[in-house]
């Protein structure tokens, strides 16, 4: 029976409480808003078959990318509103086409973020754009299998250890199943998002919101929030309290720590990134709009790349700008203090005191801002 003594050693994934055959085992969020399983010892039948299934127990092997790529995709529109270079719409639109399935994180009617399936090409929106908070995974898994077992085409997509929860689960290849992990530096706490949002836009009707808005370009993106009535709230995405704390990883699940699923581990198809440093290795693979960085790890993957350009790259190069394929997230040293303070104190002067801003980014901040009431006005 799974049970869950130190939190660094449970991601998530929920593989666990879909595999129970007795379904026992329930998912609680602990004070930071992370959700963990807990099981009910009086139901359990003792199967063993959370255990089995549980990333964290059973890890998948390192593998190497048989190829790595940077990639572009060609319809300028999608390249705009994709966080990176467009590859997951591209992946996609070719598993629908065949009357595929498509599973992703949407953002739910609180706009917190959860799995979904897909099996239109107007519903892709949902799932296009990195939402930086963890995904709920919910049944999603089951419902995976279920359209595999039917012989449908199904491309499921998440952060590695979401793909690693799936390989588990599943337990065996489905020729047609593609599964596609999102390099992941780590997810921040649903709980924190929610505070945050709350702060930041009190009541206010949200019609969308971008973590990766290129307005201001795709190095340089935005977090931006736009409110029902017409309203904005946008920042540069390194000025922006929310997207500093993420990535300074003050309020990150503690599984990223010593996360199972780095360096090919996740058993997926192929991997999705941002080219950071193209501009310097590979000038002529650079796009303002957002270059992609794609790895292959099986033929299956390979196979589904082909109609796109791609143009082989070495991975080693690629890595020295973006560790995260096999660096974990280390542990911000205010960590414990900001989750103490959580509750009772206003979360963007917490995330200001413990992440320093610098003061060349609060002009930038001024800057920016005064471009955006233009442009409002011009509007
Ligand atoms: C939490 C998180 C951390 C990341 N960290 C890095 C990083 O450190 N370095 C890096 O190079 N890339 C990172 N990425 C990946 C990157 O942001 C893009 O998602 C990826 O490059 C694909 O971009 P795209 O333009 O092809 O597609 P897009 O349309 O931009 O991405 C859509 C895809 O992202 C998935 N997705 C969105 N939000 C979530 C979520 N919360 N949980 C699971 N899946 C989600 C959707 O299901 C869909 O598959 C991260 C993504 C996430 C979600
Ligand atoms: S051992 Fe079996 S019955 Fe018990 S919690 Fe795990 S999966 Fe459920
Ligand atoms: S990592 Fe996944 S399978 Fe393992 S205990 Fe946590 S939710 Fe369950
Ligand atoms: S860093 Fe690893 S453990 Fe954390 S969410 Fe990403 S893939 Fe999962």
């Amino acid at each position: 029976m799974i049970e869950i003594r130190d939190k660094h050693d449970c991601c998530g994934c929920n593989a666990c409480v879909q595999k129970c055959p007795v379904r026992c085992i329930r998912v609680y969020a602990d004070e930071e808003g992370f959700q963990y399983p807990a099981a009910d010892a009086k139901v359990c039948i003792d199967c063993g078959m959370c255990e089995n299934v549980c990333p964290e127990i059973n890890g998948l092997p390192q593998r190497q990318p048989l190829h790595t790529f940077a990639v572009v995709n060609p319809n300028r529109q999608i390249l705009k509103i994709s966080s990176s270079g467009g590859v997951f719409t591209y992946l996609a639109e070719k598993i629908l086409a065949d009357d595929g399935v498509v599973f992703g994180a949407a953002f739910d009617v609180d706009w917190s973020v959860h799995h979904i399936a897909i099996t239109t090409i107007e519903e892709l929106s949902l799932l296009r754009g990195s939402k930086y908070l963890q995904s709920r995974i919910e049944d999603s898994y089951r419902e995976a299998e279920m359209y595999l077992k039917t012989g449908r085409k199904v491309m499921f997509t998440g952060t590695s250890c979401q793909i690693e929860g799936l390989r588990l689960f599943l337990r065996k290849e489905y020729a047609n199943l593609l599964a596609v992990e999102c390099l992941c530096h780590g997810v921040p706490s649903p709980l924190v998002w929610q505070k945050y949002l709350r702060q930041t836009i009190g009541d206010k009707q949200i019609a969308n919101i971008s973590f990766r808005d290129k307005y201001t370009g795709w190095e340089n993106y935005s977090f931006r929030i736009k409110m029902a009535e017409g309203e904005e709230f946008t920042e540069l995405s390194r000025n922006n309290a929310y997207m500093k704390g993420f990535l300074s990883n003050i309020f990150l699940r503690p599984s990223c720590e010593q996360c199972p699923s780095k360096e090919g581990r996740s058993g997926s198809d192929i991997l999705l990134a941002d080219y950071w440093g193209v501009k310097f290795l590979h000038p002529e693979y650079y796009d303002k709009g957002g270059t992609g960085l794609v790895m292959t790890f099986t033929m299956k993957g390979e196979e589904m790349m082909k109609g796109i350009p791609c143009h082989s790259v070495a991975l080693e190069e690629a890595k020295k700008y973006n560790a995260g394929f096999s660096c974990r997230a280390h542990r911000h040293k205010k960590r414990a203090q900001f989750f103490e303070k959580l509750e009772k104190e206003d979360i963007e002067s917490l995330i200001r005191k413990y992440c320093r801003v610098s003061f060349l980014s609060r002009i930038e901040k001024k800057v920016i801002n005064l471009k955006i009431k233009i442009r409002n006005k011009v509007k």
